[in-house]
């Protein structure tokens, strides 16, 4: 068997198109959403995707501004510009990179977000939202994930709202921004959902998991983690993950995944690839979520 390639490029293309006709119904409406990212310090994949979103705002006619902040940058004056970010009526979203540096607290910062501008649900009322299955915004990469299986499913002739329904989907990584959301996003598809991370690792169980899922989806941080015989023969396998690794013949740094993908689709029925799988979806989201935050707040103001 060899695997589906799912083509995250066209994809993230489609999706663009309808963020831009979005984004120019607003405009006509007097709306114009502007983004805002948060950047502390050089952290290099936080600033490469900072570069990414400001260009694909300028493409899509959002305002785009970025506070970038010394590394060194005391907490308080951390949540001070997000105080000016919440309070500026030109910014409808508001993204704050990670990693922040440790002497900053993120659940600070998150909790100082007003809950209408934070697009990644990282407020704990926004995060409780999700949970409860009644998102105001649904964070850019597990939706991402999502929106490419929906996708994968309607075009393979599948029912998306009904296919998901009692099968199991397995989650590797339970991070804030990608495994914990995921899981409640195949919850609300009656997926039933299994949490595997580091622990289920180190207790000897992942394979036993990853095995069982019709649906995998690997977001460890971990290159090539996840090896064709880890996989349940027929499953659709979702590859979250980039890690950065340097060719040894030319010493160019290319992005690879957490899923070895050669052994993989000799296996699977499909798997998103890295480059070019949820990584092109994930930053067109994140500016669909702009576009909706700001359609929220205009609707509030006529209120
Ligand atoms: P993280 O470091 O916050 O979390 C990693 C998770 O993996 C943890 O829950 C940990 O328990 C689990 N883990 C670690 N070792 C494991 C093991 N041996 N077996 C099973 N689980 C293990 O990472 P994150 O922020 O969730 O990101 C994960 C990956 O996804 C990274 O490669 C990151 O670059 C990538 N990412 C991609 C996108 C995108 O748009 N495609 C967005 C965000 C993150």
């Amino acid at each position: 068997m060899t695997a589906i390639r799912i083509d995250g490029e066209h994809l993230a293309a489609e999706l663009r198109a309808e963020v831009e006709a979005d984004t120019r119904a607003l405009e006509a409406a007097g709306v114009v959403p502007g983004l805002a990212t948060l950047l502390v310090g050089d952290d290099y994949a936080s600033a490469a995707y900072e570069r990414r979103v400001r260009r694909l705002s300028e493409e899509l006619g959002c305002r785009y501004v970025c506070e970038h902040l010394p590394g060194g940058v005391e907490e308080a004056e951390v949540l001070a510009i997000v105080g000016k970010l919440n309070a500026d009526p030109r910014v409808s979203g508001i993204l704050v990179l990670r990693p922040l540096p440790s002497h900053v607290d993120e659940g600070h910062v998150y909790r100082r977000l007003d809950p209408l501008k934070d697009i990644e649900a990282v407020h704990p009322e926004n995060a409780g939202l999700l949970a409860l299955g009644q998102p105001r915004f649904v964070p850019s990469t597990p939706a991402s994930v999502f929106w490419m299986l929906d996708r994968y499913v309607a075009d393979t002739g599948r029912d998306p709202k009904t296919f998901y329904n009692g099968l199991d989907l397995v989650l590797v990584g339970r991070s804030n921004n990608v495994g914990k959301p995921a899981l409640w996003l195949g919850l609300a598809r009656n997926a039933t959902v299994i949490s595997a991370h580091k622990f289920t690792a180190q207790a000897g169980r992942l394979k036993a998991h990853t095995r069982a899922a019709d649906i995998l989806v690997v977001a460890a941080g971990l290159p090539r983690f996840v090896t064709g015989d880890m996989v349940k023969p027929g499953a659709i396998v979702i590859d979250v993950g980039i890690n950065p690794e340097k060719d040894a013949e030319t010493g160019r740094v290319r992005m690879v995944g957490d899923v070895d993908i050669d052994s993989v689709e000799e296996v699977a029925e499909a798997v998103s690839p890295v480059p070019g799988g949820v990584g092109p979806i994930t930053d067109v989201f994140l500016l669909r979520n702009a576009v909706h935050a700001a359609r929220l707040q205009a609707r509030l103001h006529e209120d």
